[in-house]
């Protein structure tokens, strides 16, 4: 199996993910994205995107502000108590626990250990996780905000005006693509867990009977959407909360989880959050945001069923699930059978790079002319590579590695008869297309 160490690897050398502020050795656990991280995010946004407010005509999107009056993190239950308290935090299965739950008069604190898997704990501090900031010109209590710690709640705060806006009946939903911020105790595992994060979700709003019904149904569609997208089935399961696991928020959770090389962990959640959101904020805000049913006159505040993923998590299991090695390599340039060819097997959707243009020759002025010909045209329908350097194999061995679904060579052929051909990265099959068609069988086989 694929080690981190590898993705890592990878991820920094053919410019997916860097080290934030790297000059300066990195900063807090925080990621950028390079050209090939940015054009795999933004594919996997697009998927989730059209999953969401293409395929379901029920539900419409927003985009709210990161900043909001921190009145809403009070309604939520962020701010309370229970976020304020001494954490301490599980270093192997990283639950978090209060520290005054787990200490008693007889256990000496310094030997204190995970009550779930026995795991080291990090020394005990008072913790919230929001991360708070100051909004205007003075640094006083009541300039004192926070960046958001879950996008949802722009989503509650425009609930109303999305709905009459549109004339939404329930049941609808709205969708969310947006960064997040949390204090985690301890970041890690690359981009698995970070204190600045994009998080992708959707509110169900539903009439309370229906809640369980919608609830299994979201289930499932969360899941067969990872499956559709090529994740393998074996490294993907539910995992249900128990009463003890619940969020403050959450009736009833299902972790959709992934088994990363560092074991079983959530990637998605979907949530059953009652009526626990609007309630609060109809009863902090004193604004009514209960839904009047036309037809049968009834009045109530929804339930909301929420799904809830992590584009950089969900990212970091694609990478990890599409990524495989031919031993003794398969495109004949290796030069002992020991060497070892990657080859990212990643759904041709999210690809970062669609296709390259290879020119067999780079000294043969033609075919080097009529490769850039060739680029030029295909460039502004697909993210392509150019690329002249090296043997045909060791470029075929580079696209491979960052999941390139198709490499299209010019040769000598091209010159006389104006085909070239379009080989795939998981056969290895080539075909001889003629310059005209190329476009259609590119779009064809990348399902654009
Ligand atoms: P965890 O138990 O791993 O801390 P959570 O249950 O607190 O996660 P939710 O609040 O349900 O997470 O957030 C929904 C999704 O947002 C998670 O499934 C995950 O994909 C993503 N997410 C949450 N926290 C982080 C983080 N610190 N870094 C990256 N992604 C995160």
């Amino acid at each position: 199996m694929v080690n981190m160490e590898k993705i890592i690897n990878l991820c920094k050398n053919r410019g997916f993910i860097n080290l934030s502020s790297e000059p300066y050795g990195g900063f807090s656990s925080c990621y950028d994205y390079g050209p090939l991280g940015v054009e795999l995010k933004n594919n996997i946004k697009k998927a989730w995107w059209d999953e969401m407010t293409k395929k379901h005509d029920n539900i419409v999107g927003l985009d709210a502000a990161i900043l909001m009056s921190p009145k809403v993190w009070q309604a939520s239950g962020h701010l309370s108590a229970g976020f304020a308290d001494e954490l301490v935090e599980c270093k192997k299965c990283h639950k978090r626990f209060r520290f005054d739950e787990i200490v008693n008069s007889k256990t000496q604190t310094q030997n204190l250990k995970c009550p779930d898997c026995g795991g080291e704990i990090t020394s005990p501090k008072k913790f919230n996780l929001m991360m708070k900031t100051f909004v205007g010109p003075v640094e006083d209590e009541a300039a004192i905000t926070y960046l958001r710690a879950e996008t949802c709640q722009g989503i509650y705060m425009n609930f109303e005006w999305v709905k009459n806006a549109m004339r939404l009946k329930i049941p609808f939903g709205i969708a969310q693509i947006g960064k997040a911020f949390r204090n985690e105790i301890t970041p890690g595992n690359f981009i698995y867990r970070t204190r600045e994060f994009e998080q992708m979700e959707m509110q169900f709003f539903v009439k309370p009977e229906d809640a369980d019904k919608w609830f299994d149904y979201w289930k499932e569609q969360r899941m067969n959407w990872y499956l559709s997208l090529g994740i393998k089935k074996e490294n993907l399961r539910f995992h249900e909360h128990k009463k003890n696991e619940l969020a403050h928020y959450a009736r009833k959770a299902f972790d959709i989880e992934y088994n990363f090389p560092f074991g079983w962990h959530e990637i998605e959640g979907i949530h059953h959050r009652g009526d626990w959101d609007l309630s609060n904020h109809s009863k902090y805000s004193g604004k009514d945001l209960s839904y009047f049913d036309e037809t049968t006159k009834e009045k109530y505040i929804p339930y909301i069923i929420e799904t809830s993923c992590g584009a950089d998590r969900i990212l970091l299991a694609f990478l990890i699930d599409a990524y495989s090695e031919v031993k003794g390599g398969r495109t004949k340039t290796t030069k002992s059978t020991k060497e070892i060819e990657i080859v990212l097997k990643i759904n041709k959707k999210l690809a970062p790079v669609k296709v390259a243009v290879l020119p067999l020759l780079k000294n043969k002025e033609e075919i080097t002319k009529k490769a850039q010909e060739i680029f030029d045209a295909l460039k502004l329908s697909f993210v392509c590579q150019y690329d002249e350097v090296g043997s045909i194999g060791r470029r075929y061995r580079r696209q491979d590695e960052i999941g390139t679904p198709y490499c299209v060579t010019i040769d000598f052929q091209t010159l006389k008869d104006n085909t070239v051909t379009a080989r795939d990265r998981d056969t290895m099959e080539q075909k001889r297309i003629k310059i005209e068609e190329l476009k259609e069988f590119l779009e064809k086989n990348l399902e654009i």
